[in-house]
């Protein structure tokens, strides 16, 4: 069962780690040691920063390590619980599902007290974080599988008022493209347990890949920050996007199964359109090209619906069903918030 060296309760700055007990063969009594900082001061919200949930997703990871290691007491109202790398072993190996139990950290909720290390860490969150945190905001990207223009985004929860206030949250990131996703890929997230237990839910998909540019860091670690004030945990003052400068988001939907293309048949995927473009119903997302018949005409991809590429397949080498492409929809934020 998951043993903390922290004290959630107490005020001022702690950093510790959340100890998951793992026996191997050189490590009879051994432990996973999840880095954890948790600041406090005063009244006001709980937030839980969480990075990591995949392994490959370093966006998150650098933001919270970074944000964790400058916060003082003097710096918030209320806590910021902050673990940067939640999927640890995940984390340290590069990939997005844990070496330790092959486990998916972001299918594994609600969890287990006594299941393998990635459902024990989701059953702590489950029963102690998620209870405790006003807000919990979860940063993704699309590890090296996926590349999305970076975004925040979130689920069409069916609570209005919570709609509202994570979807003024979401925007609160100042990212240019804000996204209203559903899950094609499972059940069991880290977001539908925090939403069902009425959280404030922020998630991101910050880039993807491997090589992340400056740009994108920036970003994700600027939006962090920017939310956590908006939820007003973080001392300072909110920046909007008008302040800043920039242009009003876009605002995008991928609601149906349609809008998320998978790839017919296997070989090496071809993007057609730059990430964030608008696309025409019809038009050519990309191409399979045959890696054994190179005299083979390639397998067109084209889009079902209009819209905006948000996200792409990031190794071009692709197999049969691997997600290739997202179109999503243009939408308005009045839509949005009504039932
Ligand atoms: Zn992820």
């Amino acid at each position: 069962m998951l043993n903390t060296t922290l004290d959630f309760d107490k005020p001022g700055r702690q950093q510790g780690f959340l100890q998951v007990p793992y026996s191997h063969n050189l490590g009879g009594w051994a432990n996973v040691c999840i880095p954890t900082t948790v600041v406090a001061r005063g009244k006001g919200p709980t937030v839980l920063v969480l990075g990591g949930n995949h392994g490959d997703e370093y966006q998150g990871q650098i933001a919270a390590m970074k944000l964790a290691r400058e916060l003082t007491p003097e710096m918030v109202k209320g806590r910021i619980i902050l673990i940067p790398s939640l999927n640890f072993p995940a984390a340290r190996a590069a990939t997005r599902l844990s070496p330790l139990d092959g486990m998916n950290m972001n299918r594994a909720f609600p969890g287990e007290p006594e299941g393998p290390v990635t459902s024990q860490i989701a059953h702590f969150l489950t029963t102690v974080l998620f209870p405790m945190s006003d807000v919990v905001i979860d940063i993704h990207s699309g590890g090296r599988s996926m590349e999305f223009v970076p975004c925040a985004h979130m689920h069409l929860v069916p609570d209005l008022e919570q709609r509202r206030r994570m979807f003024d949250a979401m925007l609160a990131w100042n990212s240019d493209f804000a996204f209203l996703y559903a899950d094609i890929a499972g059940t069991g997230l880290l977001p539908v347990e925090a939403e069902r237990q009425g959280k404030l839910v922020v998630t991101t998909e910050m880039g993807g890949g491997e090589s992340i540019p400056a740009h994108v860091h920036r970003l994700t670690q600027g939006g962090l920050r920017n939310v956590l004030t908006h939820v007003g945990v973080l001392k300072g003052r909110e920046r909007t996007r008008a302040s800043l400068g920039l242009p009003p988001v876009i605002l995008t939907q991928a609601l149906e199964r349609e809008n998320y293309l998978l790839a017919p048949e296997s070989g090496i995927f071809e993007i057609a359109i730059d990430l964030g473009a608008k696309v025409k119903r019809g038009e050519v997302v990309g191409w399979i090209h045959h890696l054994e018949r190179p005299d083979r005409a390639p397998e067109t991809i084209v889009a079902p619906s209009a819209g905006h590429l948000v996200t792409m397949r990031a190794p071009c080498l692709t197999q049969q069903g691997d997600c290739i492409a997202v179109i999503a929809q243009r939408v308005n934020a009045k839509d949005v918030l009504r039932a």
